[in-house]
């Protein structure tokens, strides 16, 4: 399409597939078959970048094999575990291609549907995301809390992120080099694509179970997400904090009316151990937890004024001079 394969020497790719891995060992050899069929079925040349995101079992040692034996294949190895999200960021700046890809190691988001999502990209979208039809293989809990937190994130934001949408998606240059220009140290990347306006699209897919091994996303990682999803593209918590301060201000100045009434004009009111009681401790509560959520935000802010690269590279396989030309 735009500087597909030159004779002399190699060129940039037109697509570039982006592919997180943690700890994916028992996955890598079926993955990297059907990566490799992909390869060849696209109509333009690609490269394939395997993120390492410090896995700690054999994952590494496989991919710096496969990167040094095809060209087509790249490896960054990140210098610890930095996340999902920031592994993406990670193999999306490195990317060279006029398209890419991200997509899970794990097999969940089928590298057929990849063309599916190039065909929608030459209609001229600029975005094309995946989105699940069916999710096979996922506990019912995990359906539930991810159905709901979509729902709940779309009540809060101005800014539309796709229901049912993971990050399975292609995105063209354009917006490649505008997320590149999104500096925020919690990324929420789902959302940061969906921020950024563009000509964007959908494409369908059964979500099919993990070809092997586990999922690398626990419960608690998947609230930590949630929270920086909402935390990352809202304010409603901050503005909930307000509202409801001031709804128990009024509540408590009608407790204070009745306290200086019953005082004026009953006779001996010392009980009421127990509303003092009650009322003391769910006060403290509300301020700890309005406190929490105001932390949330600072702790942001703290994070972003430190200004620390989101990464760290420790070693790259297969990149040659595309080294010198990567930001971060
Ligand atoms: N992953 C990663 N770093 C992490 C956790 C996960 O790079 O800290 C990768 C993982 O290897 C996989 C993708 O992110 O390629 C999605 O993880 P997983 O399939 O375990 O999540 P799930 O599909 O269960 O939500
Ligand atoms: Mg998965």
């Amino acid at each position: 399409m735009i500087n597909a394969g030159d004779a002399e020497g190699r060129k940039a790719p037109v697509y570039s597939l982006v592919i997180p891995i943690f700890n994916e060992e028992a996955v890598l050899p079926l993955l990297v078959r059907r990566i490799t069929a992909l390869l060849d079925k696209l109509d333009a040349s690609a490269e394939a970048i395997f993120v390492d995101d410090g896995s700690r079992d054999t994952s590494v040692i496989f991919l710096r094999g496969m990167a040094t034996a095809d060209p087509r294949f790249r490896l960054i190895e990140l210098s610890r575990n930095f996340g999902h999200q920031i592994a993406i960021t990670a193999g999306m700046d490195a990317a060279a291609g006029d398209a890419v890809i991200v997509m899970d190691a794990d097999l969940q988001d089928p590298p057929e549907v990849v063309l599916d999502l190039v065909a929608k990209w030459k209609e001229g979208y600029e975005i094309v995301y995946a989105r699940r039809t069916k999710r096979e293989g996922e506990t019912l809990f995990k359906r539930a809390t991810a159905s709901l937190f979509y729902r709940a994130l779309e009540q809060m934001t101005s800014v539309t992120i796709p229901r049912d949408v993971g990050d399975f998606r292609l995105v063209g240059r354009k917006a490649l080099e505008t997320f590149k220009q999104m500096p925020e140290r919690d990324r929420f990347v789902r959302g940061m694509f969906g921020w950024m306006g563009f000509k964007q699209t959908a494409v369908s897919f059964e979500r099919p179970e993990r070809a092997a091994g586990e999922t690398k996303y626990p419960f608690w990682k998947m609230l930590r997400l949630a929270v920086h999803g909402v935390i990352g593209f809202s304010d409603k918590p901050l503005r909930l904090a307000l509202w409801l301060g001031l709804a128990i201000s009024g509540f408590a100045a009608l407790l204070g009316v009745y306290a200086l009434f019953s005082w004026l004009f009953a006779s001996g009111v010392v009980h009421g151990w127990t509303s003092t009681v009650v009322i003391i401790s769910f006060l403290s509560g509300i301020n700890l937890f309005m406190t929490g959520i105001i932390g949330l935000y600072v702790g942001r802010i703290h994070a972003e004024v430190k200004r620390r690269p989101l990464y760290v590279i420790d070693r790259l396989t297969g990149f040659e001079e595309a080294i010198a030309a990567m930001s971060n």
